[in-house]
């Protein structure tokens, strides 16, 4: 593996569950154990109850693009082979509202539309470290 020049996800005891969940290809997101809502990202509270009885379920990791944006600019070492690339908000099928950030990494600028279903892939970045991406899903955009 070439060295990964971005920067690495910061893990701590709230985060812990998801990337150790990542690392083996399962995409887990937070859910009240007292009013079933999904959570992402991670907190110590529900913010539907205010519960404290939150814990990582798998998720189908379908969705479909709430919202992207096309980066142009490599702001950072390591993302300059990348651009322009698609960084996406999507929105998760359990629930409405209930989104996370990824990278769409099947598709070029222009390629993509809001609406568009998703599908969450694992990217292996550095030793230990796997992120959830997404990959446009069936013949919406030609994917
Ligand atoms: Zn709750």
């Amino acid at each position: 593996m070439t060295t990964y020049e971005k920067p690495i996800p910061v893990r701590d005891e709230l985060t812990e569950g998801y990337w150790r969940a990542a690392q083996q290809g399962v995409l887990v997101i937070q859910r009240c154990q007292d009013c079933h809502f999904y959570v992402h990202y991670p907190r110590e509270l529900c913010p539907r109850c205010l519960g404290r009885n939150l814990a990582f379920q798998p998720v189908s990791g379908r969705g479909v693009v709430y919202s992207y944006t096309v980066m142009h600019a490599a702001l950072l070492p390591g993302f300059g082979p990348d651009v322009p690339y698609l960084c996406a908000v999507v929105e998760l099928d359990e629930q409405r509202g209930l989104r996370m950030l990824g990278n769409i990494l099947n598709a070029a600028p222009g390629e993509i539309s809001i609406g568009d279903p998703v599908r969450v892939t694992f990217v292996t970045v550095a030793e230990g470290v796997v992120l959830p991406q997404f990959l446009v899903d069936g013949q919406a955009s030609g994917a």
